[in-house]
This record gives structure tokens, C-alpha cells and sequence, in this order.
């Protein structure tokens, strides 16, 4: 090999939390001993009581990811017609509406929110529209009294795909309360995870009940089977997972608000660079977006390639767009003139790494390379 070894170590986007294994190991032997290992035991009761009161909202149904709990959110209301949907976003968003048996309708988003456009979305509405999916992307909180008020008026199910949303408060209140359902992501890479899981926050318990059925095959007792359900259901060493890391979770949303200070305290001078979350109270930090502009030397794949030399790996969250991917791209509503802002957001963003234990030094680093990027 003549490549010149690589100096530091590579840094990624993010970086999974984890709790100490020794307050793992009480929940494990729990396990070990009742030898319950899954179908809603006494983990996962515990796990929604704790994530519940946490997250301070009523009623919720924890299950095996967010993908398959946008797909039981999408059946628990028998919505297969159209689903106005965003097309920045991760494909999961998409993906779940399709395998719920509906279509996606691509509608342009907001350019400071990157969420849904409520105008936009209103003028996507057909006689075979049934639902609205918004997404809350990078935990900043779309316009949800302009979504709320489009599907009042036209009766429509507003559904959030809140995956990069938890923890996140808008004047103190959850915003995973917004909407008739929402869902959670407790992937690996979110902020919270339980290795792999989700979450559906519900308005009342009949809804959560509904939808506890709906994720374990329809059932409802020894001989009576109801609807069409899938297995949705999280284990419980999953559920004890995430039982564990709960504790962590004000500590570790504190460390990654103060990385995201730092990026924008480095960030603030340099020309052509926006920041684009809200330095606010309330915000979870998930991500650390940011528009490399045309006053920048570098265009954002020229940042992105810059970076990746010193081995930071900073990911272009979401290009491309859901719409361009190869199953969407013929749609009618993925016609790439009628997603202006979408695109122009798309083809400008680049997300830098930010994890509640990224190394001060490793930060400081990549904000020199970003301040001087060229010799
Ligand atoms: C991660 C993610 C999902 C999928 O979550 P899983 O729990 O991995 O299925 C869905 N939507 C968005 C916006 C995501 O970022």
C-alpha cells in the first residue's frame, strides 16, 4: 500500500450512547429470570410508563422501529388513498406510506423548516387525498398550526414522522403531542435509541390500544383475530435497552446542545455558511445542519470531499431527494419544478458530526478545516 496512513481516526456523523453495561445487567438477569422474552411483557410496560412520564405525553405503543410503526399508523386509520408527504426526508418516510398500500404525493417544504409547506400541501389535495405526513426533519418543529388548520379544513389525518424529534419542547410542550399520531425512531443513530425501536405517541388509550393490536397481528384475544395486523413488537432486551439509557437521556441532549453551540460560535464569521437549527431552548440538537452558500470557496460536495480527506464524514442529509429516488421519480408530484425549495435545500446541505461525546479536539479540528478550507 503506498497511501499515506491516515493521521487520526475517521469521525462519523454520529455516534450511538449507550448505558454502562453494569446498569444493564439488573434488567438482563430480570429477564433471565421471568424468562419473558417478548408479546408485551413487563420490560416494555416499564419502558412506556418511564419513556411516557419522560417525555410527559399520556399514551404511547412502543414497538420494533419507526418504519413499521408508520405503516401501523397509517392502518390503524385505513388510509389508502393519497398521502401528501415531504420529499426531504429519509426514504422510510416514503417506503412506509407505500407499504401501508397508499401513494405519495410529494409537496414542497418550508425553507426556514425544512418541514411541509402548508400552501403546498393544500394545493396537492385531490378528492383521494386521506392524510397528511410531515416530518420534523433534524428536530426542528415543522409548521404545525398551518398543517393542523389544512386538515381540519379538508378533513384530512395529519400524521408527523417525528423519528428526529424526541425530547424536542416548543413552549414546554412535547412536540411529539402535535397531530392525531406521531412517530418516534429508537434507531441507533437518533437521538435516544434501544438498539433498534419506535414509538407512537397516541391521544388517548383506546387509540394505543387499538394500535398495540394492530402491531400483534390483529389479535385480540385467544380466539378472536380483528384486522389485518403485522408483527410490530419490540423484545424485551430491546425494551431494556432503552430502560436503561433513559436516565442518561438530560445529560446526553445537555452535551449535544453544547457541541451545537460550539459549531456555531466557530461557524458564525465564516462567509457564505448558515447554521441552520434554532439556537433555542427546547431543541434537541439531532443534527447539525448546515447551507454552504455560493460566497463559500468550496460547493457543498467540494466541503464534503474536503472533509472526508482528514476522515470526517459529514453526510448530505437528504439528498437526494425521495422524489428523484428510481421507485418515486415518475410520480406526477415528483416533477422536480414544483419542488423548488426542496431541491435548492437538498443541493445545498451538508450535516456535520455531532454526538454527545464527540472530543472537543476532533470538533475543533473540523471547525478549522471549515473555516480554512483551502490552503
Ligand atoms: C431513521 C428514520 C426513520 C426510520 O426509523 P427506523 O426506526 O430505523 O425504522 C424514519 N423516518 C426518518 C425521518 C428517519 O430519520
Amino acid at each position: 500500500m503506498t497511501d499515506s496512513p491516515a493521521v487520526d481516526s475517521p469521525i462519523y456523523v454520529t455516534r450511538p450512547i449507550l448505558p454502562p453495561l453494569a446498569e444493564v445487567m439488573p434488567y438482563l438477569e430480570q429477564i433471565w429470570s421471568s424468562r419473558i422474552l417478548s408479546n408485551g411483557g413487563p420490560m416494555l410496560k416499564r419502558f412506556e410508563a418511564e419513556l411516557a412520564a419522560w417525555m410527559g405525553v399520556e399514551h404511547l405503543s412502543i414497538q420494533c422501529n419507526a418504519s413499521i410503526s408508520l405503516v401501523v399508523a397509517l392502518r390503524h386509520y385505513g388510509i389508502t388513498g393519497e398521502v401528501i408527504t415531504s420529499p426531504f426526508s429519509f426514504v422510510a418516510t416514503s417506503h412506509a406510506i407505500r407499504w401501508a398500500g397508499a401513494e405519495p404525493v410529494f409537496a414542497d417544504i418550508q425553507a426556514g423548516s425544512m418541514g411541509l409547506d402548508p400552501a403546498a400541501v393544500e394545493a396537492r389535495i385531490t378528492p383521494r387525498t386521506q392524510a397528511i405526513m410531515a416530518v420534523h426533519c433534524y428536530g426542528i418543529p415543522c409548521d404545525t398550526e398551518g398543517l393542523a388548520d389544512v386538515a381540519r379544513r379538508h378533513g384530512l389525518r395529519l400524521i408527523y414522522d417525528a423519528a428526529h424529534a424526541f425530547g424536542v419542547r416548543v413552549d414546554g410542550k412535547p412536540l411529539v403531542a402535535e397531530g392525531d399520531l406521531s412517530v418516534l425512531s429508537f434507531h441507533a443513530t437518533k437521538v435516544f435509541n434501544s438498539f433498534e425501536g419506535g414509538a407512537i405517541v397516541a391521544p388517548d388509550l383506546e387509540t394505543k390500544l387499538a394500535l398495540d393490536r394492530m402491531g400483534n397481528y390483529g389479535i385480540v384475544d385467544e380466539l378472536t383475530v380483528t384486522e389485518t395486523g403485522l408483527n410490530a413488537k419490540i423484545s424485551e432486551l430491546h425494551a431494556a435497552m432503552g430502560l436503561a439509557l433513559l436516565p442518561h437521556m438530560d445529560d446526553a441532549l445537555a452535551a449535544r446542545a453544547a457541541v451545537a453551540a460550539r459549531y456555531r460560535e466557530g461557524l458564525a464569521g465564516v462567509a457564505g455558511l448558515d447554521c441552520l437549527c434554532p439556537a433555542r431552548d427546547g431543541h434537541n440538537s439531532y443534527a447539525f445542519p448546515i447551507r454552504v452558500g455560493a460566497d463559500y470557496p468550496l460547493d457543498r460536495d467540494g466541503l464534503y470531499d474536503r472533509l472526508r480527506q482528514d476522515q470526517i464524514f459529514a453526510r448530505r442529509y437528504f439528498y437526494p431527494l425521495i422524489s428523484d429516488m428510481p421507485m418515486y421519480r415518475d410520480l406526477a408530484s415528483a416533477a422536480p419544478q414544483d419542488l423548488p425549495v426542496a431541491r435548492d435545500v437538498a443541493d445545498h446541505i451538508l450535516c456535520l458530526p455531532i454526538y454527545p461525546d464527540l472530543d472537543p479536539a476532533d470538533q475543533a479540528r473540523i471547525i478549522g478545516i471549515i473555516q480554512r478550507p483551502v490552503a
